[in-house]
């Protein structure tokens, strides 16, 4: 290959991190062991394939755009312990990575179009990840994190919290990247449970659920479900009809999908 240079496209969500800075600090809190087996989402250029790399770990990296994927051979020849595979991430099955008795550890710059689709894509097999650090919108690691009875508290926080456990770890600014986006960035630390912290009985009702108490996030829990849930199933579960869903925990959701098992049966 002769031509090294990449035009970044947009479809595929391309923004590059380059400040170095930034992508120690990424490295810092990773605390890689050798002989870890870790999967990058997006490679990219190997803006952090590289100093990855340089921890002695095993690393799969899944990259969609064809040319990046020439790119990354090409630059990573001599190292044996990274596999590229040409893949959309999307419909990559992780799990087949696996080896006996290890889990994964999995990182990304994701493409910001993709990453909620992906997060969940990822968690269905949360049982063979040990933990996921991902550079997003900073509003998406904001919604992610967010509690009962905040603004951003919404269908993402009570999803992914069902999953996994939260961090966000540092804020990153639009200059770090190029080309620049629009938005502030953040990393974000996701581990999955290793046993759900609520009991939900059937996960489609969960979901369902979730997405039409959230789907008209100013009525109230009573209006919003009121085809689903009676007055009585309200009083029974010890929860307010009068709150709008932001103000409900986890628990509460858990006990309306579950409730709704038993009312159906
Ligand atoms: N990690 C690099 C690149 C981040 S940009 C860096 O930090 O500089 C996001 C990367 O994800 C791009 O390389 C883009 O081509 C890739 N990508 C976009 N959609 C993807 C998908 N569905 N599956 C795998 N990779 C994808």
């Amino acid at each position: 290959m002769t031509n090294m240079t990449h035009i970044a496209r947009k479809r595929f969500g391309q923004n590059f991190l380059h400040d170095y800075s930034v992508i120690s600090s990424i490295l810092a809190c990773l605390q890689t062991r050798p002989g870890e087996h870790w999967v990058e989402i997006g490679p990219g250029q190997g803006a952090l394939t590289e100093p990855l790399l340089q921890t002695n770990i095993i690393l799969d990296a899944v990259e969609l755009d064809r040319d990046l994927v020439s790119l990354l051979k090409h630059k990573f020849k001599d190292h044996p312990q990274l596999t590229i595979h040409s893949a959309d991430a999307l419909r990559f099955d992780f799990s087949s990575l696996v080896k006996q008795e290890e889990k994964l550890r999995i990182i990304g710059n994701l493409p910001y179009n993709i990453s909620t689709p992906l997060l969940f894509h990822l968690l269905e097999n949360g049982e063979c990840i040990a933990d996921m650090h991902f550079m997003l919108q900073k509003e998406v690691v904001d919604r992610i994190c967010a509690a009962p009875g905040s603004k951003k508290y919404g269908r993402l926080s009570v999803m992914m919290q069902y999953y996994c456990s939260a961090e966000c770890l540092f804020e990153v600014s639009p200059e770090s990247f190029d080309p620049v986006p629009k938005v502030t960035s953040a990393v974000i630390r996701l581990v999955p449970h290793l046993k759900p912290p609520v009991v939900v009985k059937d996960k489609t009702l969960f979901n369902n659920v979730v997405t039409q108490a959230f789907s008209q996030r100013r009525k109230t829990l009573r209006n919003s479900l009121k085809k689903s849930v009676s007055e009585e199933a309200f009083v029974s579960l010890g929860i307010d009809p009068t709150l709008r869903a932001e103000a409900i925990s986890l628990q509460d959701f858990a006990n309306l999908s579950n409730w709704l098992i038993e009312s159906q049966s």
